[in-house]
């Protein structure tokens, strides 16, 4: 366990590195990942981007089929120099596992996942942070979302992650309005009494949210929580970098940003078993490109940097040096 909170280090003006991409690592590793994934749901094009369930319960059947491989992987990111990483736990909520009828079974998926990032925190860098990180279910979800954060958040604490993460937000509209979910959802992990992350996802190259709201706006609407930053994710690089200014002259806190480098829907899924929904491309992000940009993040007032989809430990271990950490 950290001898120091990350809260206390943000303050003290400290650069923190996170760890990159899991699903992505886990892919690549050779593990399934797409459990309950339809041809059917395959998105058709941008308008029904955000509705799908073409990815399953993505990777949260790992945490009970290859636990060791997602170990490996987070040990990977702390041996790469991550100070944070993220616990798998984005889609071990009762709403996703229901796609593969795991519902009853959460908590032993969402257990499992803190779990394993604590014990290889715990092997490998005991200063680093456990971020218990979780993303709300699709929007087709009709359920009690409130309801899904609260045992989300409520395990995990208990679990002993040092911060909790609600990400993927923002860029879709789950229950209300994709600024009002993030209200929720950071109102919801604040009551556990641990510092809370907000990741915002699919941001835009116009310095805006996915739907157009201002960073103003979202700020305003979080202005009466408990949050201890605000994180840019799951976008390119170049939307990241025409918003994280607009975030920064909005919201005093602290602010980060992970980026995704080339994760596409394959035109080819579903036409066989082996095609999946998403391919790997990160082409011209190279470890070397991304740590570049990472530095004129940092620059921007980032101060937790990682990377998300397609990063891999090798872009992780270019980043100490390039945000002068
Ligand atoms: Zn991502």
């Amino acid at each position: 366990m950290p001898s120091r909170s990350i809260v206390e280090r943000l303050a003290a003006g400290d650069i923190l590195v996170m760890d990159g991409g899991t699903g992505s690592e886990l892919q690549k590793r050779g593990v399934d990942v797409y459990k309950g994934a339809t041809v059917e749901r395959r998105p058709m094009g941008p308008e029904e981007y955000g509705t799908t369930t073409g990815h399953g319960v993505w990777s949260a059947t790992a945490n009970l089929e290859a636990p060791d491989v997602v170990r490996q992987i987070h040990e990977d990111y702390l041996r790469a120099g991550a100070d944070i990483i993220i616990s798998n736990n984005f889609y071990t909520c009762r709403a996703m596992l229901q796609m593969i009828g795991e519902e009853d079974r959460w908590e032993e998926y969402a257990r499992r996942a803190a779990e394993l990032a604590l014990q290889a925190r715990d092997s490998v860098n005991p200063e680093a942070y456990v971020a218990g990180g979780f993303a709300p279910p699709f929007s087709s979800y009709s359920g009690d979302l409130k309801q899904e954060f609260e045992d989300m958040a409520r395990l995990l604490a208990e679990c002993g992650v040092d911060f909790l993460l609600p990400e993927y937000l923002g860029g879709n509209t789950v229950c209300e309005s994709p600024i009002a979910d993030c209200v929720t959802a950071v109102e919801v992990c604040a009551a556990t009494g641990l510092p809370v992350f907000l990741g915002v996802c699919c941001v835009t190259d116009k310095g805006t949210m996915y739907f157009g709201e201002s960073f103003r706006e979202l700020a305003d609407a979080l202005a009466g929580c408990d949050l201890a930053g605000i994180l840019l994710m799951c976008s390119y690089p170049n939307e990241i970098s025409a918003c994280l200014p607009e975030l920064r002259k909005a919201y005093s806190g602290p602010i980060g940003a992970y980026g995704h480098i080339g994760y596409d829907d394959n035109p080819k899924f579903g036409s066989s078993p082996d095609e999946p929904y998403f391919s790997i491309n990160t082409g011209e992000y190279t470890p070397e490109r991304y740590a570049e940009i990472a530095s004129d993040w940092k620059k921007m007032g980032a101060q937790i940097i990682g990377g998300c989809c397609a990063t891999a430990p090798e872009h992780i271990a270019a980043l100490p040096a390039a945000v002068g950490r």
